[in-house]
């Protein structure tokens, strides 16, 4: 799968991905440095079990974050997680600001910055807007999603929530089910958790698969990111040690890539049906937003076997350790 770049330069994303001062993709992490920010995230979480949680590590800082999509969970975490680090929080919706009037994203993000911000936490739906940006801004950039190509903060908690369940990722086995074409959480959680030693399974209509992956052995074109490309959803389900069930990304794929939702769900969706053919007690994730009886049922999207509601916690202990090794004086950590 390569990257689906709209307006921006494939030069922009090579300049800076490499750079640590952002974080721009999984990518560029180390297994130690996604397992230093996992540990981090556990404390953080424990920490925040005996409330009211309230550090200074980020006192006097400023984060924004510039939302260019929609987002429910992503964007309260990264408020929630700044301000428990002791931050100011600005939140900026693209559709309220002067983008509406036509600034461009260049204009907009060098306004900001101008303003003397420590971080911007951007989620654009082009892929590589946040590498763009971060050529262009003194601030630490964070990405948080960008068009089909990642979500390095969705991975990392991902990572996090699966371990924490199975207290050992190294050879289990993650099916990877949906739209994987257009999903930039996919894309992102094969690399973190093949960086994990995790082996992936994927199922999806062959419409939103990338498009040179064939049944069989197949990888991003990236170093150690192989997965096995299954015909069905029961073949990759099969022995599965957990599931990662994928939203449609409607607002992304192009029409006539599947001839009706209802089919969808009925060939691919997640029930109780399929998750009997995984390892017993193996759990199902979904990074939300969740459309229920489409890609999941509402009894497994809300059954024993969830962790939703982990990844929806775990997804402020993570952004509260991206923000203190970015932003803070413990940069050392990684
Ligand atoms: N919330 C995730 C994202 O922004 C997953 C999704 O929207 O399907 O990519």
């Amino acid at each position: 799968m390569t990257l689906t770049l709209t307006n921006v330069s494939q030069q922009d994303v090579t300049a800076v991905s490499a750079d640590s001062k952002h974080l721009l993709d999984v990518d560029s992490l180390t297994p130690e440095q996604i397992h230093k920010l996992r540990e981090r995230a556990s404390e953080f979480r424990q920490l925040r079990a005996s409330r009211p949680f309230k550090s200074d590590s980020l006192r006097g800082g400023s984060i924004y974050t510039l939302f260019f999509e929609n987002s429910t969970r992503t964007r309260v975490s990264f408020e929630h997680a700044g301000k428990a680090l002791g931050a100011d929080v600005i939140n900026i919706a693209a559709s309220t600001s002067s983008v509406s009037k036509g600034e461009s994203l260049l204009n907009t993000v060098l306004t900001l910055d101008a303003m003397g911000i420590d971080a911007l936490i951007v989620r654009h739906p082009h892929s590589g807007s946040p590498h763009f940006i971060a050529r262009h801004v003194d601030a630490v950039v964070i990405n948080a999603g960008d068009g089909a190509h990642g979500h390095p903060t969705q991975a990392l908690l991902d990572v996090l929530t699966l371990q924490d369940h199975l207290g050992n990722l190294q050879g289990a086995k993650l099916a990877l089910v949906g739209d994987i074409l257009y999903s930039r959480v996919a894309r992102s959680d094969i690399i973190a958790f093949r960086k994990m030693g995790v082996e992936i399974s994927i199922a999806g209509p062959p419409t939103l698969l990338p498009q040179d992956w064939a049944p069989g052995e197949n990888s991003l074109g990236v170093p150690d990111t192989e997965v096995t490309v299954h015909e069905s959803v029961e073949d990759a389900i099969r022995d599965a040690d957990a599931i990662m069930c994928l939203r449609l990304q409607l607002e992304r794929q192009t029409s006539g890539l599947l001839p009706d939702v209802n089919e969808y769900s009925r060939v691919w969706g997640i029930n109780a049906q399929r998750l009997a053919l995984a390892k017993p007690g193996a759990p199902v994730m979904h990074p939300g937003p969740m459309n229920e009886g489409l890609e999941i049922s509402t009894d497994i999207a809300h059954g024993s076997l969830s962790l939703v509601e982990n990844q929806v916690e775990n997804g402020v202990a993570m952004r509260m350790a991206v923000l203190e090794h970015y932003c803070g004086p413990t940069r050392e950590i990684l």
